[in-house]
């Protein structure tokens, strides 16, 4: 089959969430599977050199462009995916993130941006771009890809698509105005095209016009047919349920395995879990912490709202009473960097705090904390408490989204048949947060039950083996109906 998969981050080129970890993953476990999928990501300052060897591969010339847009072809570094760079120097070409400027904000042309990367995906997918070659399916992700498939419903002759909700609370909206701007069709400006609120949705391109929707776990798939989780697109995700549905990240055991990660100061296995003690203590160095036998919480994360650290730091009077450790590593709102910081001045011996963003020390985390700390409000899937199975770093997870269909809670039944692999709260609440940390320090302190747990998560098998299969049968239904 011929897949073309379209997507603003792919790690490791670039990377601000969970998207790009599945972006740079999903593909390359399609390719193993021996399908000829292939990945669309615009070329942002530096992803072109991180690349490798590329080579320009036709230039379009796109209405609305500030220049020309070439395609650059390379591969997905360590795997043989083909991979297209929408390269439009003007655009893409500049210091900072790849929504927001170096000074924060979201870059002010991000409609264009987008919409010009849409249509050249739209190239690409149509076989205009002069390659020979017509993908039978358009996989695209979230709001940057969401004029996709609202374009490609324009082509009579057009691969079937699939557009993926990551994050359902991030949605692409732009002033009215920005539908004649980009030359938009105007009878997409209603209830059923792309008008939000009197806004111009781009998440909406996907959520109308793809033939299916998914998302990142069967749980989150329900949860965004409701106001609480819908984000205001909960009536149309209702309209549309007969073709959405939730399929599970998987993780990549290659980059997230104790037994062979660089970062690490020893490896460990499920095997051979006497490792794990020598990161912890590494891990308390790395924080400045005293190398002290006691439990030690971890959490790594944006610092947003969704994460629930808000509640974290509701309860930390209560739980730093208690003789125990905690470090986090994160980066986002000021307010929630700013209290952490101030937490650790006022306990040096028990809080270690890291401010930004540092690939080797989220594994050294995971690897060296006892616990792994996930309250999140909402989590679509979740990669973290999936990296804390595979470390024997036991998490606790409030009970939703992607976080509810991956961790099995140490319920007196669930440990009675040796299922538990973790600890769920239900209400985003901190006495909950408070009740089920406990219930994990009252375990933690029955060392053989501990290590049954631990070792029970060590043995899930998260991989994207299985998803990968799961998105094939979709993708091949999907052409199935398209071509019928
Ligand atoms: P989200 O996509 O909502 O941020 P996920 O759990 O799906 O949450 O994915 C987050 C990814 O980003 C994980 O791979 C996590 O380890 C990583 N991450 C987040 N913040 C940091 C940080 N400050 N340093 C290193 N890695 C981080």
């Amino acid at each position: 089959m011929k897949i073309l998969f379209a997507s603003s981050e792919v790690y490791p080129l670039i990377k601000t969430g969970g998207l790009a970890d599945v972006s740079g993953s999903l593909p390359r476990a399609i390719r193993n599977l021996r399908h000829d999928i292939r990945v669309v990501l615009p070329a942002y300052r530096g992803v072109a050199a991180r690349a490798g060897k590329t080579k320009v591969l036709a230039s379009l010339g796109l209405e609305g462009a500030p220049g020309e847009i070439r395609i650059l072809q390379g591969r997905l570094p360590g795997t043989n995916v083909p991979l297209y760079l929408v390269d439009c120097p003007p655009l893409f070409d500049r210091d900072g993130g790849p929504y927001s400027a170096p000074e924060g904000g979201d870059w002010p042309d991000n409609a264009l941006r987008f919409a010009l990367f849409a249509r050249a995906v739209c190239s690409l997918a149509l076989d205009r771009a002069g390659l020979d070659w017509t993908p039978e399916l358009l996989h695209a992700n979230d709001w940057q890809t969401g004029l996709v498939p609202a374009l490609l419903s324009l082509q009579a002759r057009r691969p079937a698509t699939l557009f993926t909700i990551h994050n359902l609370a991030y949605q692409g909206q732009f002033p009215a105005t920005t539908l004649d701007e980009l030359k938009l069709p105007p009878d997409w400006w209603s209830l059923d095209g792309l008008e939000f609120y009197d806004q111009l949705s781009f998440i909406k391109g996907g959520l109308v016009f793809a033939d299916w929707i998914s998302t990142v776990s069967p749980t989150y798939a329900r949860e965004i047919q409701t106001p609480e989780y819908g984000c205001g697109l909960e009536g149309l995700l209702s309209a549309r349920a007969d073709r959405l549905s939730g399929i599970l990240n998987g993780i990549d055991y290659r980059d997230w395995s104790p037994c062979n990660d660089p970062h690490l100061a020893r490896p460990y296995s499920v095997r051979s879990q006497g490792g794990k003690a020598d990161n912890k203590r590494a891990l308390q160095e790395d924080f400045d912490l005293p190398p002290r036998d006691v439990p030690l919480l971890g959490h790594v994360g944006r610092l947003v709202e969704q994460k629930g650290i808000d509640l974290l730091l509701d309860i930390l009077p209560e739980l730093l009473a208690r003789d125990l450790q905690l470090v986090i590593l994160g980066s986002g709102h000021a307010e929630l960097e700013q209290a952490l910081l101030d937490l650790q001045s006022a306990h040096p011996r028990q809080v270690g705090v890291r401010i930004g963003y540092s690939e080797p020390l989220a594994h050294r985390l995971e690897a060296g904390a006892d616990l792994f700390l996930m309250p999140s409000r909402f989590e679509p899937c979740g990669l973290n408490q999936l990296y804390s199975l595979r470390y024997g770093t036991v998490p606790i997870v409030r009970r939703t989204g992607g976080l509810a269909d991956s961790v099995v809670d140490a319920s007196p039944e669930h440990l009675a048949d040796g299922s538990a692999t973790g600890f769920q709260f239900d209400a985003a609440e901190a006495p909950d947060l408070l009740a089920a940390i406990e219930r994990a320090l009252a375990l933690y302190d029955r060392p053989e039950a501990w290590r049954r747990l631990m070792t029970r998560g060590m043995q899930q098998d998260f991989s994207w083996t299985r998803s990968a299969h799961r998105y094939l049968e979709l993708y091949q239904q999907l052409v199935a109906a398209r071509q019928g």
